[in-house]
């Protein structure tokens, strides 16, 4: 049993912030952010793809509620919403989650995008007519 399910059943303890009929958060015991927080359904699923329509409405909702949470309770300013999908994404727990980092002004957390790759840029219609065709 992976380690996200072994939270969820209470096996393994966890700073648990947020809990509901389908999904369950806590907080991120490698936080990168203050309050760096976990969602996380409580059936197993590997990636966001591989979910069923159920408990993908109750994960974002929980997002949602979670995100609310963090504004009300400690004045986050913003927050960064990521989820990681497959191990070439950088996934590491191959259970679905999703990071909700709390964001402040001048916080200094170095949160960036990818730069621009002009190289795909220049691909576009080729890359949409692979999707799309
Ligand atoms: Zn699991």
């Amino acid at each position: 049993m992976c380690i996200f399910c072994k939270i969820v059943n209470g096996e393994v303890p966890a700073y648990k912030v947020y809990e509901d009929e389908k999904t369950v958060a806590f907080l991120d015991i490698f936080p990168r952010a203050y309050a760096h927080t976990l969602v996380v359904p409580k059936k197993h699923f590997e990636t966001i793809d591989e979910m069923d329509e159920e408990y993908l409405a109750a994960l974002i909702k929980s997002v949602k509620n979670v995100a609310k949470l963090l504004k009300e309770k400690l004045n986050a300013e913003g927050y960064n919403i990521v989820s990681n999908n497959g191990r070439a994404s950088g996934q590491e727990v191959m259970h679905v989650h999703i990071h909700i980092l709390p964001r402040f002004e001048n916080d200094n957390i170095k949160f960036e995008f990818p730069d621009v790759i002009e190289e795909y840029k220049e691909k576009l219609e080729e890359i949409h007519r692979k999707i799309v065709g």
